[in-house]
């Protein structure tokens, strides 16, 4: 297909726009709503290149990948084959790169690497399936995650020497215009394994052509610009941004049912529940009960001596002691500093470490 570079370009703005191709099937809108979670991070302008390096990958979009489908007849499988998100943890060029043509520091030819990438864009959409990333001759290309190699070879003159590997999920990650590569079908690899060197085979510019694609079909691929991104420090060693801390537990319910650390029910003293039906009563004679009504359901046989009183201790502990501080009973619960007392509207009467139950008095 003979497409001018101008054509090129204006054909980019309307699907740049776009966070996501639509396939106009369906069965894939479970896979495009996915797909569009995947590249919120959006995309932004797109320079100017080399006409022959245009005109190459818009030949190998047309024609070479089209081969590349043909020759595995169940690539258009269903969306429902992916069981995951993509598994991208590593870029995948191992040194410094750039993502995407950038206009301003390609300008000459030859774009400016660096580790994480400083001037990264996308240049995915309308024909161009996938993105670029710049690096230099014979940089080392990895994989991107665990999988295994599906293919390797020369599919047409305009792609040039491919890898296309495959991880756990059903993804499938295309590399483009290898000068070599050094696995072989049906090899398992490991996120960061060698996997060839970037070339220019069946292009004009050295670059790797990458794409992600849910079921290997090169046209059905997802724009893999926020995966490249995340993972750009990974190139040249450094790590991957820290995981988000985890969410911290809710904190305990204030208000009724709950005892928190150093609140202490005292002589004629309760803890209701909040619907109303449960006290925990610390009576005059000692004794710390649960009532339902007027039904004792539990407790702590400490009565026989006034001024008792129980409390929700910092270390987690819950306890009755004598007015002289002797403690009576004990729920065992200590060495969980933080943890509290709730008396739930079940009727039972629980101390919880954030949500984990601790100790409890019904069944
Ligand atoms: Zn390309």
């Amino acid at each position: 297909m003979a497409v001018s570079t101008k054509g090129k370009v204006d054909m980019f703005s309307p699907a740049i726009s776009s966070s996501m191709r639509s396939h106009g099937k369906a069965a894939r809108a479970g896979l495009v709503l996915l797909a569009s979670l995947l590249s919120l991070g959006g995309c932004s302008d797109i320079g100017e290149r080399p006409e022959d390096a245009w005109d190459a990958e818009l030949d190998e979009d047309a024609d070479g990948e089209v081969d590349d489908d043909a020759d595995e007849p169940g690539v258009d499988v269903d969306p429902i084959a992916i069981t995951c998100q993509p598994t991208m943890h590593v870029f995948p060029v191992a040194d410094a790169h750039n993502i995407g043509y950038d206009a301003a520091s390609c300008g000459t030819g030859t774009c400016q690497i660096s580790c994480p990438d400083a001037h990264a864009n996308s240049d995915w959409g309308g024909d161009h399936h996938g993105i670029d990333v710049f690096a230099y001759h014979r940089a080392p290309l990895v994989a991107v995650t665990d999988g295994v190699i599906r293919r390797v070879g020369v599919v047409s003159a305009t792609s040039g020497l491919r890898v296309r590997m495959k991880d756990d999920c059903g993804w499938e990650y295309y590399y483009g215009h290898l000068d070599e590569a050094v696995v072989s079908e049906g090899q398992h690899v490991e996120a960061g394994q060698l996997i060839g060197y970037m070339g220019k085979t069946g292009t004009a510019s050295v670059h790797l052509h990458f794409n992600v694609s849910p079921d290997g079909d090169y046209s059905h691929d997802i724009d893999p610009f926020p995966l490249l991104k995340d993972t750009s420090p990974t190139a040249c060693g450094g790590e991957l941004p820290p995981e988000p801390p985890p969410v911290p537990p809710a904190p305990p319910p204030a208000g009724c049912g709950t005892m928190l650390v150093d609140e202490a029910l005292y002589a004629n003293e309760a803890l209701t529940s909040c619907d109303g039906r449960f006290n925990l009563v610390m009576q005059g004679d000692g004794n710390l009960v649960l009532y339902q009504g007027s039904n004792a359901l539990w407790h702590t046989q400490t009565h026989g001596q006034p001024g008792h009183v129980a409390v929700m201790q910092g270390d987690g502990n819950f306890v009755v002691y004598t007015p002289s501080q002797q403690p009576l009973w004990h729920a065992g619960t200590h060495g969980h500093p933080g943890a509290y007392l709730r008396l739930q509207d079940d009727g039972n009467l629980v101390i919880y470490d954030g949500a984990t139950p601790l100790w409890w008095t019904k069944g």
